[in-house]
């Protein structure tokens, strides 16, 4: 049963193989078996998955399922659902019940899909091993030394693991891509802009988008099927039509023009890591696409400009949390200032205070100039790369992460080298660009990744190229023994 993808899930449930009921209690029973020692769940809920199982069946008795009706899928705890905590991965949140659904989670209400629960992520998203968490580390299924990866860690193990079928991710850079090549899964940022960030809880909103984790393309296109589309809630969110992204899976790649750029090539790219990419653009080559090589010659300002903007962003969208309107309050407080520095000192972790004094340093009068207008300006030089890039080429090709997963305590101590993992990933967040990573390989024991790079609302191209490559290799079937 685990090891079905979303359509023979909906297809189980049409033929009425296993009631949607039967479905959630599977996962659910599975979650208890296995949660224990991964933790990629912060909050389980099982009697509002079996309710809305039980409405579903209902639903799929009166011949009204659609693609996703009666299937249980996992939530990453950033997106507010009404009636259940909140928590973003922190202590600051620990005692937040949302008020209302984010519209992500609406449209997947909507489609009479079932939530298992809120799954665990570095704090405020801010992280790339899930190390940053309130609740405690996620362990990869694949090895339970080596980091998920961040900061959609939780979602990333529940898939590999198979106690979720899919889940929901966000990505403000890589936190989608990362822990699904660390993890061995399928995960999809889309264009910034083509969903709804409401009630998603903001990091750096002019970078943060939404997108699936799923075990392979074909499932990613169904959940964005449901996720993407305009919401007049989001000012960022645009007004496009949404395709039917299972619709061009099947298109054959002959005269796909790939890029590879040479900076995500060079120095730093681990030696396996860069064999196991050849090999997947090799068989990109036997599907007939022809490879070029292509410059983006500012990825090596990626890092830097992106540590400037996000801190600068996160700082002034952590201000809201000040013990007084909602979430974590000191206990005594001796006055209004007393109530502010312990509320936030002792509910924000270490480097969520890190990123907002890097921020607000940043943002401060007589430093803008020189170091957020800079990012601002570079931010530009680096979309225009991309820019310049399609035009010669379709899509761009690499690895998703210079190395696999490292383990636990190795870059912890590091902010820097943390930071320089993300390298391969960051651009693409400021240029708002989609991009995928899928499962292309292992190293060492451990899962690597193939990201893939599309021009802007390009996803079903993206989604397209990932399946093909998927009918040719098994990488996403393969899954960490103990959980098969
Ligand atoms: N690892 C990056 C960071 O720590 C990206 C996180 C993300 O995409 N949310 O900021």
């Amino acid at each position: 049963m685990h090891n079905k993808t979303l359509s023979e899930l909906a297809q189980g449930l049409r033929e009425k193989a296993f009631s949607s009921a039967e479905l959630t209690q599977y996962y659910l029973d599975r979650i208890q078996q296995h949660d224990g020692n991964l933790n990629s769940f912060i909050t389980v809920t099982p009697e509002r998955a079996l309710a809305q199982a039980k409405a579903a069946d209902a639903l799929l008795a009166a011949g009204k399922g659609e693609a996703l009706t009666g299937i249980p899928l996992a939530q990453k705890d950033i997106f507010c659902t009404d009636g259940v905590r909140t928590s973003c991965g922190s202590k600051m949140l620990d005692n937040f019940i949302a008020p209302y659904n984010a519209t992500v989670i609406e449209k997947f209400n909507r489609a009479g899909s079932v939530m298992l629960g809120k799954t665990n992520m570095d704090e405020f998203a801010m992280g790339s091993s899930n190390e940053t968490s309130f609740y405690g580390t996620v362990k990869n299924p694949w090895d339970l030394q080596a980091v998920p990866g961040g900061s959609s860690g939780g979602s990333a193990a529940c898939v590999a693991a198979r106690i979720a079928p899919a889940s929901t991710g966000t990505d403000t850079g890589g936190s989608i891509r990362q822990p699904a090549a660390l993890c061995g899964i399928t995960g999809l940022k889309p264009t910034y802009g083509r969903i709804s960030r409401y009630g998603m809880i903001a990091f750096a909103s002019s970078l943060d988008q939404a997108g699936p984790m799923t075990r392979n393309a074909e499932d990613a296109a169904i959940m964005l099927n449901t996720m993407a589309g305009f919401d007049a809630r989001d000012s960022t969110c645009l007004d496009k039509p949404v395709p039917d992204y299972t619709a061009d899976l099947d298109n054959r790649l002959q005269g796909l023009k790939i890029g590879l750029p040479k900076e995500y090539f060079a120095e730093g790219l681990d030696g396996a890591m860069a064999s196991a990419i050849d090999a997947a653009i090799k068989e990109y080559q036997k599907l007939g696409a022809t490879i070029k090589e292509i410059s983006l010659p500012n990825t090596h300002l990626a890092v830097p400009t992106y540590y400037v903007i996000a801190p600068a962003e996160c700082s002034s969208n952590l201000s809201r949390m000040d013990g007084v309107r909602f979430g974590y309050r000191c206990e005594n407080p001796v006055d209004l200032e007393d109530l502010y520095k312990r509320s936030r000192g002792e509910g924000f972790g270490e480097e969520v205070k890190r990123r907002i004094m890097v921020g607000a340093y940043a943002l401060s009068a007589g430093y803008y100039d020189a170091y957020y207008l800079k990012a601002q300006q570079i931010r530009q030089l680096i979309s225009d790369d991309f820019k310049k890039a399609f035009a010669e080429v379709d899509v761009i090709m690499g690895p998703t992460t210079p190395e696999p997963a490292f383990n636990f305590g190795e870059k912890g101590n590091d902010p820097v080298s943390m930071y320089l993992s993300d390298i391969y990933t960051i651009a693409v967040n400021l240029a708002g660009l989609p991009g995928m990573s899928v499962p292309a390989g292992m190293v060492n024991g451990r899962p690597a990744g193939l990201q893939i790079i599309g021009n802007y609302f390009d996803e079903a191209r993206l989604l397209n190229v990932a399946h093909q490559y998927q009918q040719v290799t098994d990488w996403h079937q393969q899954g960490p023994e103990k959980y098969l």
